[in-house]
């Protein structure tokens, strides 16, 4: 990930605005199958106990790398990169995020979007203006569980309203579970994976969390984590999904 400062100029335009923490100019594992730009977003409204990008959710922190950064890299890179994908932080949380997906798009590139589903709304705007070709859509737990996971209430209903979102407009997408051993998303995924999938969801990944850029402060390996997780996967799998990807850490 670059960090440069985030250079305000006399002419912004609207994408200028987005907050950027950090810029991969090259990535082949946000969006599978594809050669991606990546970029960080800063802040996030949640604060998921394993999240592993600790230092992206506070709202307050200014950007390091300036979106002019951003079009230069794809102004060099048109015809050797698939796309932009937008993370972070959570990318929904800046209204901006729009304009910079257009601009992204009227370069010629496409965009994906990893999102933890807490905007619904904007996230449907952005779907129907046709600015996201791809999302990669995190559920994390059951909806009882949810609040103990994102530190936040009233999560859970905004994620399956994302997901509805998806689903209702044939956006392509992924949804995704992170499982940490001994905890609810390990006991929940997969009847997750299960809900997910009865909604209509058709590709799916389950992934290990993992230790780097968390807290330290919960478990990423215990006594027979791999072999639960493999057995969690193989029930996930015989789910039957057009396709469906176990990350181990
Ligand atoms: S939603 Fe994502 S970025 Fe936000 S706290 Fe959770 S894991 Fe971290």
């Amino acid at each position: 990930m670059t960090h440069a400062a985030a250079v305000p100029t006399s002419n912004a335009r609207p994408a200028d605005c987005l907050v950027i923490a950090g810029l991969v100019p090259m990535s082949t594992v946000d969006w599978p199958d594809h050669l991606t730009a990546t970029i960080f977003t800063q802040g996030c409204p949640w604060n998921c106990f394993y999240c592993h990008n600790r230092d992206l959710i506070d709202t307050r922190t200014p950007g390091a790398v300036a979106w002019q950064e951003v079009r230069d890299l794809l102004g060099r890179r048109r015809g050797l990169l698939d796309g932009v994908v937008f993370t972070g932080g959570e990318a929904l949380r800046q209204d901006c995020l729009a304009d910079a997906a257009r601009e992204v798009k009227d370069m010629g590139f496409q965009v994906g979007l990893h999102t933890a589903g807490m905007y619904p709304r904007r996230l449907r705007d952005l779907v129907e203006d046709g600015l996201v070709d791809w999302v990669g859509l995190d559920v994390k737990a059951l909806p009882e569980h949810y609040a103990q996971v994102v530190g936040r209430p009233n999560a859970a209903q905004k994620v399956w309203d994302s997901l509805e979102v998806l689903l209702a407009s044939g956006t392509d997408m992924e949804v995704r579970t992170t499982a940490v051993p001994g905890d609810v998303t390990a006991d929940d995924a997969v009847e997750v994976a299960r809900r997910v999938h009865e909604a209509g969801a058709r590709v799916y990944a389950l992934q290990q969390a993992r230790g780097r850029g968390t807290s330290g402060t919960f478990p990423v390996a215990a006594p027979g984590w791999d072999a639960q997780c493999e057995r969690m996967a193989a029930d996930i799998e015989a789910m039957g999904w057009e396709r469906f990807t176990y990350r181990p850490a």
